[in-house]
Order: structure tokens, then C-alpha cells, then sequence
């Protein structure tokens, strides 16, 4: 038997692309991972608290709690779920093959919504349990606004345009907002840089990393050393964001699929074709940009839609 559409990762851009194919009669199989990228099902919106900048709920919604309706509305429209982790495919030849540690199977259209996962580096008081989410996060534009950074100093780690830029848009919050990088120039581009260097509340921290986050509860102090000096000191502040990169969830495509340097399949421009007619690739999987649950949401749908006219005139 040859499946219609699969569609490989469980966030926002997977979910909505299964609601648009089940609606399309295409009968979708999703395989939403188990322990993917490290990331229960559900994506990088399960290991947040607070969404406040989805449509839709004027009030916000929890992480977990909006993955869950992901879910369910891709059931509702009869999408089977198997919560499997897709370890290889085979996109040489249509169908395609696909295949999980339990089953395998063919399909017709892929597509591939796999995510990323922000990076972290281990520094003690930053770890899940600890200080994690109490003030250390990976993503400035969704957290950065919560009421408990307002005010006060706050640090970014990174020297890359993603630090620029989180950092920049903390100075709407923060009273000032450190950037500490490991070396002593940036990465970012010059316009990132010259921007971040102009905001009068940026510093920023040449060749000096942090060792350690403190607080009761809640992150009251960073711990940085100067890499040339070996000084250590503390300095009072209410968040720590990790800028240091991302990585695509793409080591299973096995080099079959066009990717750009850092590993993110590389896209059409305005669409979600890859480099191989009939597999398509949709949220943070494909977009080192945005990466938000709305933009991710948007490019699901569109993957769908791409989909079906592509099943339309290639039906077999
Ligand atoms: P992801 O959410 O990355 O999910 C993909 C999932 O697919 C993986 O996690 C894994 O479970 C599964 N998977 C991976 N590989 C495989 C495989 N081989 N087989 C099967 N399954 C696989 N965005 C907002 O808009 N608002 C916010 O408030 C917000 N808060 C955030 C807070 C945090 C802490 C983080 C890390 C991100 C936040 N984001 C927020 C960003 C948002 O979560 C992402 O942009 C969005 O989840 C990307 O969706 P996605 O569908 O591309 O994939
Ligand atoms: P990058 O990989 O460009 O930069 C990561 C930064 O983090 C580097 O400065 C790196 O240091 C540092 N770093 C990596 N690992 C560690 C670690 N373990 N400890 C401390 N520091 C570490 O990632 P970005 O997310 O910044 O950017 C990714 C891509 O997205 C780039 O192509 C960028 O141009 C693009 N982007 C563009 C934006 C825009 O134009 N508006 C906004 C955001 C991203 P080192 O330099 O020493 O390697």
C-alpha cells in the first residue's frame, strides 16, 4: 500500500499541514517522533510556558496545551498518528520509501516539518530543574516580554546576527542588556553589530563567557569570567538568553535533500518544494528566520496545499 502524504514532525507546521491534507481527502499519516531532537511530541512549543503572541487567544495559552489542540484537530479530520520517530528515507524514486524503528512504508508526498532545536550550552544554574525557564530561555522574542524581565539588566550569549538582534529587542524591556561573547569579534554582520553598538544599553562583553547563573528561584545573578584576564565576576540580572544557533532536525534525510551550510532544507523561494519534486518542507525545519509557531503554521498550510496540486498532476 502507497500513502497519499506523510508528514514527518509533531509543531505547529506539521499539525497544520495534516488539518489541510485530511480536509483535502488526502488521508495523511503523521509521524509526530518520540524523543526527536531530544523534544517530546509536540515540538519546541511543549518545553515553553506562556504563548502569547498566537492568534486566537487574547489571553494566551500554555505550550503544552496549544500542542495538544494541534493535535487534536488533526484527529479530528481523521490524520493517523504514530508516535515514531522516522529514522531514514528514501527519496531517490517515487513513491518514497520511509521507515521507523517499527514499520516502514511508502508514500507519495512528503513533508518534512521536522523543526529545530535551539541550542544550549551546559553552564550550571541554566540546566531543566534549575534556573530553565525561571529566566533562562532560548528565545528572546517569545519570552522577553514577560513582566519579570521588565526593568532589569539582562545577558545574551552569542556574537552571531541572532544575538544582535534578541539582544536590540531586550532593550525594549531590560534597563540594560549585556551581549558576552567568547571572542573578541563578532560574527554577526555589520549592520547587526552597528546597530546592537548604538543602542546605548547594550554592552557588550569581548572574549568573557558565562560560568554560572544564580538565584533563588528566579535568576538574580550571572557569573562571567574575561577569558584573557581569568576574572570572575557577578553581576546582578533578571534573564540569560541563549543566542548561539540552532539545529535543523535534518540528520535523517541522509544528504538527500538540498541543505544550506548549517544543515536547513533549503526551499523554493515564496514555496515549500525542496530539491526533490514531491517532497516539501515546512516551519523551523526550513526557516532559520522567523522561526515562530504562526510562521511555521503558515508554511505547514502551504506544504499542504503545494501537496495536493502536486498529487493532482503526479497521481502516481
Ligand atoms: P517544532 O516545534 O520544532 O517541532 C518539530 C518536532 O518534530 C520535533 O520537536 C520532534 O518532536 C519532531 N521530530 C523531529 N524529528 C523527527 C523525526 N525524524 N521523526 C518524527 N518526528 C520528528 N514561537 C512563538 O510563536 N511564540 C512563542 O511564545 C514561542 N515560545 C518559544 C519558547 C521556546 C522555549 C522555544 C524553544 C521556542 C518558542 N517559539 C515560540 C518558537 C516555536 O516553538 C517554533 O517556531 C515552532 O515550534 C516551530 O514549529 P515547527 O512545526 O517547525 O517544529
Ligand atoms: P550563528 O551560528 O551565526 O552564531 C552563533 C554565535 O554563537 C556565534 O557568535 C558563536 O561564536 C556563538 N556560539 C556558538 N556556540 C557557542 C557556545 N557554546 N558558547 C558561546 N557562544 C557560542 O547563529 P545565529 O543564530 O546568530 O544566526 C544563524 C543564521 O541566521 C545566520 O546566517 C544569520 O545571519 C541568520 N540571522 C539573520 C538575522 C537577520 O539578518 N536579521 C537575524 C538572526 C539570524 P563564534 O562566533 O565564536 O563561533
Amino acid at each position: 500500500m502507497v500513502d497519499n502524504v506523510v508528514i514527518i514532525g509533531s509543531g505547529p507546521a506539521a499539525h497544520t499541514a495534516a488539518i489541510y491534507a485530511a480536509r483535502a481527502n488526502l488521508s495523511p499519516i503523521l509521524f509526530e517522533g518520540w524523543m526527536a531532537g531530544g523534544i517530546a511530541a509536540g515540538g519546541q512549543l511543549t518545553t515553553t510556558t506562556d504563548v502569547e503572541n498566537f492568534p486566537g487567544f487574547p489571553d494566551g495559552i500554555s505550550g503544552p496545551e496549544l500542542c495538544d489542540r494541534f493535535r487534536a484537530q488533526s484527529l479530528r479530520f481523521g490524520t493517523v498518528i504514530h508516535t515514531e520517530t522516522i529514522t531514514r528515507v528514501d527519496l531517490s524514486k517515487r513513491p518514497f520509501r520511509y521507515a521507523s524503528d517499527e514499520r516502514e512504508g511508502a508514500a507519495r508526498a512528503i513533508i518534512i516539518a521536522t523543526g529545530a532545536t535551539a541550542k544550549r550550552d551546559d553552564i550550571p544554574g541554566t540546566r531543566d530543574g534549575e534556573l530553565w525557564q525561571k529566566g533562562v530561555s532560548a528565545c528572546a522574542v517569545c519570552d522577553g516580554a514577560l513582566p519579570m524581565f521588565r526593568g532589569k539588566p539582562l545577558f545574551v550569549i552569542g556574537g552571531g546576527d541572532s544575538a544582535m538582534e534578541e539582544a536590540t529587542f531586550l532593550t525594549k524591556f531590560g534597563s540594560k542588556v549585556y551581549i558576552v561573547h567568547r571572542r573578541d569579534e563578532l560574527r554577526a554582520s555589520k549592520i547587526m553589530q552597528d546597530r546592537a553598538r548604538a543602542n546605548p544599553k547594550v554592552e557588550i562583553l569581548y572574549s568573557h563567557q558565562v560560568v554560572e547563573v544564580l538565584g533563588e528561584g528566579v535568576v538574580q545573578q550571572t557569573r562571567v569570567k574575561d577569558l584573557k584576564s581569568g576574572e570572575l565576576r557577578d553581576i546582578e540580572s533578571a534573564g540569560l538568553f541563549f543566542a548561539i544557533g540552532h539545529k535543523p532536525n535534518t540528520d535523517f534525510l541522509g544528504g538527500q535533500l538540498k541543505l544550506d551550510d548549517q544543515g536547513y532544507v533549503l526551499t523554493t523561494p515564496g514555496t515549500t518544494e525542496t530539491s526533490v519534486p514531491g517532497v516539501f518542507a515546512a516551519g523551523d525545519v526550513q526557516d532559520k528566520k522567523y522561526r515562530q509557531a504562526i510562521t511555521a503554521a503558515g508554511s505547514g498550510c502551504a506544504a499542504a496545499l503545494e501537496a495536493e496540486h502536486f498529487l493532482s498532476a503526479h497521481p502516481e
